[in-house]
């Protein structure tokens, strides 16, 4: 098995991932030569990066504002009882340090507005996008349009959830499926499970794209109802008068664009 940029520690830490069906040595590799920004890090966003953190991404960012409160501990699986009331982000970045000494994790202690945002995306390969707003979910949305980088998209309610992997100038971005924005509600209802399955699955679709093994959902919206027990996935196309990518070709794309 060639790993060359691998230590010996590193390819006995992924060993069960290696092989038939998962990920090839040269994909591993990848992995740890990668970047990904996650935000937010709570019921979807922690279980993303603690997946990405543990599959041996080499670099981590995660953004979350606010301090941990009683509520967010029916999802936020970076949370504890003893982190309650204290800032999220260190509170997070040190769990997940806590399960993987080969890879870096770097914390933002707030959402990152336009300008940030669009800087971070120029530092990482993909951005995986777990906010409850809309809002904040179009600015990744553009950010990585911006960037011509991958998105992940995950969303959820009650016990159901969405995922989009938008590649920038090929597939559907955010704006071409949701030309208006959809209704939100401050405190809307989601449990756990769906949110940690759902940050799951934005975490192995991030895998996918990064490694170049597997098939990534691009052009896809993949909607799981857990209330239901079903699951189904749509074909989405671009709006070519799209005001987010309209005007997005190919312009350079990045070798983790493919599928
Ligand atoms: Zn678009």
């Amino acid at each position: 098995m060639n790993l060359d940029n691998l230590s010996q520690d590193e390819c006995q830490r992924y060993a069960r991932q290696i092989g038939p069906g998962v990920l090839t040595p040269e994909g591993q590799r990848r992995l740890k030569q990668s970047s990904v920004l996650v935000t937010r890090a709570g019921g979807m966003g922690g279980p993303a990066a603690l997946a990405l953190v543990m599959a041996g991404v080499g670099r981590v960012v995660i953004a979350h504002g606010g301090k941990l409160i009683s509520p967010d501990l029916n999802r936020q699986v970076l949370g504890c009882e003893q982190a309650l009331e204290k800032p999220r982000a260190p509170q997070f970045a040190d769990y997940l340090r806590s399960m993987n000494r080969h890879v870096e994790v770097e914390a933002i202690d707030h959402e990152p507005d336009d300008e940030q945002s669009r800087q971070l995306a120029a530092t990482v390969d993909v951005i995986v996008s777990c906010p409850p707003t809309f809002q904040e979910r179009l600015r990744l949305n553009r950010a990585a349009v911006d960037a011509v980088i991958p998105l992940v998209d995950a969303a959820q309610w009650g016990m159901s959830g969405t995922l989009i992997v938008v590649a920038p100038g090929r597939t559907a971005c955010l704006r071409c499926v949701y030309p208006e924005d959809p209704p939100f509600e401050e405190l809307f209802p989601v449990l756990g499970a769906i949110s940690s399955a759902i940050g799951s699955l934005a975490a192995l679709e991030t895998i996918k794209i990064l490694s170049g093994v597997g098939k990534p959902l691009y052009g896809h919206l993949w909607m799981i109802d857990g209330y239901q027990g079903r699951s189904s996935s749509i074909t989405l196309e671009r709006n070519p008068k799209c005001p987010c990518c309209g005007n997005v070709g190919v312009r350079h794309p990045r070798e983790t664009l493919r599928g």
